[in-house]
């Protein structure tokens, strides 16, 4: 069945554009460095690059699982990269950023999970750019012995986001080779490692969920003790993955930003175009103003 409902006037995307956008792809290009902003066709790029706001992605541009929501190439990965961590670094000096957001593919086939090269990346950025605020955006560790993320949490990232992506009833179909359980403890064992770090989670809808499943959502995210949500619907990248089952409106949005500010939630973005790093870095500036 590849009927798909059509676009609504709400899910609009601005062509990427201006002096800023072409900046930021040429620092991207001289360091070899990968955005999801591009990999994932993500809506919001021309408005977050002209803005100097971008998500890198480390340790390759191939993934280990094969999630049916997204548009990374699953197999064999790359071997890792020892000079990335110099290089994200440099670019996050060169583009001015006031927040990072780094992120990488799944690596089941490192020992670690590429803990160790997430913690020498945060370090490197740090070193280079002590006031930019470091939010990292992590794989599972499923497979990685649970020590792996204290390497990642000593590293001390100011924002550590892993996402749910949906509700539990569609794992199988939507994120197959992942547990809920299991990404659920791990945010909680972050605040309970460093209570100091923000931590971050999110899911897309319309991918076939109803509205109970996601406030349940909600309460088993804060009853991890995560500090920040985002909600955005779900668009499919290519005809080959996982169908839109429906556009949730505005309202519902709305609705949902409200029942987790209700729930505790510290920062809640829940828009369409809400993407995990939509706007992280304006979020956490108006959370230490505050
Ligand atoms: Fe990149 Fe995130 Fe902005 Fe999308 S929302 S363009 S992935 S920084
Ligand atoms: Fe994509 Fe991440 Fe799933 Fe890999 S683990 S397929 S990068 S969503």
């Amino acid at each position: 069945d590849n009927a798909q409902p059509k676009k609504p006037s709400w899910i609009r995307v601005k062509a990427p554009g201006g002096k800023g956008y072409a900046e930021t792809h040429k620092i991207m290009r001289e360091n070899n460095l990968v955005t999801v902003c591009e990999e994932a066709g993500c809506p919001n790029v021309g408005e977050c690059w002209s803005q100097g706001h971008a998500t890198m992605m480390i340790m390759g541009e191939i993934c280990t699982r094969g999630c049916t929501f997204c548009n990374i190439a699953t197999g064999r990965p790359d071997t890792l990269d020892a000079f990335e961590p110099g290089r994200v670094a440099h670019a996050v000096q060169k583009l001015g950023l006031n927040h990072v957001v780094i992120t990488s593919v799944d690596r089941d086939d490192l020992e670690d999970g590429g803990a160790e090269h997430f913690a020498q990346t945060i370090r490197a950025v740090r070193h280079r750019s002590p006031d930019t605020t470091i939010e990292i955006l992590t794989p599972d560790f499923l497979k990685c012995a649970p020590e792996v993320l204290e390497t990642v949490v000593e590293a001390k990232p100011d924002v550590f986001n892993h996402n749910l992506e949906t509700v539990p009833g569609l794992y199988l179909e939507v994120r197959p080779g992942a547990r809920y359980f299991h990404s659920l403890r791990l945010l909680q064992r972050v605040k309970e490692l460093d209570p100091s770090i923000f931590t971050k989670s999110g899911i897309m809808v319309g991918l076939g969920e109803q509205a109970p499943q996601v406030k349940q959502v909600m309460d088993d995210m804060r009853a991890a003790d995560v500090d920040f949500l985002t909600i955005g619907q779900y668009l499919q990248p290519t005809p080959k993955h996982h169908a839109v089952d429906r556009f949730v409106t505005p309202e519902e949005f709305k609705s949902y930003e409200k029942a987790a500010y209700g729930k505790g939630f510290l920062m809640v973005s829940a828009t369409p175009l809400t993407r995990s790093s939509y706007h992280a870095g304006d979020d956490f500036a108006q959370l230490r103003a505050a």
